[in-house]
């Protein structure tokens, strides 16, 4: 039965007003993770929606790690990482997105995600979608396409959905 993860994920969701700063509400994934046997449950979740529909996952540091890697592992694809400003070494792609104030970068290796492929771009939390347009960016200067991007928690009201409306987006379960 592939019933939704939703309602589990509301349940373990912690919710911290004013983190990191005024205004801002952080969503915790914590009790999400330590769910016995949930990130497996979430993962399987997205690979049938997906089916076959993936050649690579692309990880966004830090978050994003946790269900990419879960979801390599059991879509059997490779696992490639993108990761802030200076972590990587040699060559790298970058991609800039704005961030309330300022901006960061996302960076990926040059020749980690071979062209032609379709690559599923995977994070926590998408909240005005600046961090996930970033590695869809990195996808394209890579010659790849897109084929995807899956969330844990996508929070509504932010923009994010918009912003990335070019490109397929399944989230496992929506903040309103
Ligand atoms: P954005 O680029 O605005 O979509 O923000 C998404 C990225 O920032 C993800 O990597 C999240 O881990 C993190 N993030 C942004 N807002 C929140 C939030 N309210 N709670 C938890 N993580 C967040």
């Amino acid at each position: 039965v592939d019933a939704s993860p939703s309602d589990r994920i509301a349940a373990l969701l912690t919710s911290f007003p004013d983190c990191p700063e005024p205004g801002v509400v952080f969503r915790d994934l914590a009790g999400v993770y330590a769910e016995p046997g949930l990130l497996a449950q979430l993962a399987g979740h997205v690979t049938r929606h997906l089916g076959a529909g993936f050649d690579r996952i692309l990880a966004v540091e830090s978050r994003g790690f946790v269900l990419g890697s879960a979801l390599a592992v059991l879509a059997g694809v490779p696992l490639t990482l993108a990761r802030k400003p200076g972590k990587l070494p040699g060559p790298v792609y970058e991609a800039a997105y704005d961030l309330e104030y300022g901006s960061d970068r996302l960076e990926l290796q040059k020749g980690a995600i071979a062209p032609g492929e379709r690559v599923l771009c995977v994070d926590d939390v998408l909240a005005t979608g600046g961090t996930l347009s970033a590695a869809a960016a990195l996808v394209e200067a890579g010659g790849a396409e897109v084929a995807g991007l899956a969330v844990v928690v996508a929070l509504a009201g932010l923009g994010g959905r918009e912003r990335l409306s070019g490109h397929p987006l399944l989230a496992l379960h929506e903040v309103t």
